[in-house]
């Protein structure tokens, strides 16, 4: 069992939605006698900054009764301890591991048995339903969180555990084979600019959809054929179709929190298309497409939540062997809110890694 670990730390604390995050140099730190079997305490190296923490913070999702909260479910760290008698063996006080947003999933019910855990209805989450990455020591479970390859460093492998393996298993459910079209929509955010990557490296040919140059550069750079600036093109939908030579692309991964990008993708999917759904606008924002296009296009509109643990795995695989590799800013947690603000704004590029 570990020594030295202190009893207090800095950590990000969501005291009320909507307001800014409180910095409490003071938080508590779960002590190695306090963890149950199974659990296991992380001492974080680094968290990446993902939209969905902003918008649980803000209150934005159905379940809302998780305040106060430590946000944050992408951490690379170093296990510290590990609660007594704990049956799995295969992780180790000393390992560098990942936490993702499922903390835990039962593992026994059909779900899990199945490969859905992260549709697991005994799920625990990080950052949502348990404390998350936003602190500097954070509890997990042996059984959930994810070796991390020595070739990669914790900075660069961070944003594989929710933006990358989001995108990896969103691309593998996305029914197409090398040659074929993807729309990326979203394609300069933390997700959509790996989704690009991830896409061109398993041959497809990607429409990359954002705003701004600092984006388009980015995402031509990362391999996408084509750019359309969602707020300057004249006809969205038209100019899809006319790039993949009219029938429209075969599938589209909308990672931008957006009602209209998913209606354009009903609308520029070409028949029998896939609509991959991962972006998550707020509550209020619904489908407003009328239901007989999704009908008479044979368009199939798949919902992903993140992955598995092999899919983080495999993800993380990939860019270790640096097929795919996150652009991120480092900042200090203390700015928490101004990445925040600067996500709300849309004047994030790739991703924001908290170095601790
Ligand atoms: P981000 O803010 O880094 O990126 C979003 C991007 O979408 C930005 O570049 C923005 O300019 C772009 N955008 C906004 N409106 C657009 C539009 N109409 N058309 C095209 N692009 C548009 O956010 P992120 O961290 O990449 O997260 C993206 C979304 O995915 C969020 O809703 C987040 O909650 C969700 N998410 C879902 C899962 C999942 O398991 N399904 C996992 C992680 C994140
Ligand atoms: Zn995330």
């Amino acid at each position: 069992m570990a020594t030295s670990i202190p009893t207090t730390q800095r950590a990000a604390v969501a005291i009320h939605y909507s307001q800014p995050l409180i910095i409490n140099t003071g938080h508590p730190v779960t002590q190695p006698s306090s963890l149950a079997p199974g659990e296991c305490l992380v001492k974080l190296d680094c968290t990446g900054v993902c939209h969905t923490d902003l918008g649980t913070t803000k209150g934005e999702y159905p379940v809302k009764d998780h305040l106060p909260r430590v946000p944050g479910h992408e951490g690379v760290g170093t296990v510290v301890a590990i609660g007594e008698h704990t049956m799995n063996k295969d992780v180790k006080v000393g390992d560098r591991v990942g936490l993702k947003w499922i903390a835990e999933a039962c593992l026994r019910c059909e779900l899990c048995r199945s490969g859905e855990e992260s549709s697991c209805p005994n799920q625990k989450t990080h950052g949502y339903t348990m404390d998350g990455t936003f602190q500097e020591y954070c509890v997990s479970y042996v059984d959930h969180v994810t070796p991390i390859p020595k070739e990669i460093e914790s900075a660069d492998a961070v944003c594989i555990l929710c933006a990358g393996l989001t995108v990896y298993k969103a691309l593998k459910q996305t029914n197409t084979v090398m040659g074929n079209w993807v729309v990326i929509s979203g394609a300069g955010g933390g997700l959509g600019h790996l989704a690009v990557q991830y896409a061109v490296a398993v041959g497809l040919r990607v429409i990359a959809i954002d705003t701004g140059d600092e984006r388009k550069e980015l995402a031509l750079k990362l391999g996408a054929e084509k750019f359309i600036d969602f707020k300057e093109v004249v006809d969205l939908v038209t100019e899809v179709k006319v790039t993949t030579g009219g029938l429209g692309p075969h599938a589209a991964i909308i990672t931008a929190a957006s009602g209209p990008a998913y209606d354009q993708a009903v609308l520029y999917l070409r028949n029998a298309g896939t609509l991959i759904a991962v972006g998550m606008p707020p509550n209020t924002v619904s489908f407003s497409i009328p239901i007989i296009y999704i009908v008479a296009k044979s368009i199939r509109i798949i919902g992903s939540a993140v992955g598995n643990r092999q899919d983080a795995i495999e993800a993380l695989d990939v860019a270790a062997r640096a097929k795919v590799k996150c652009y991120y800013e480092l900042a200090d947690l203390n700015s928490i809110n101004k990445i925040f603000e600067n996500m709300e704004h849309g004047r994030c590029v790739g991703r924001t890694v908290v170095k601790f």
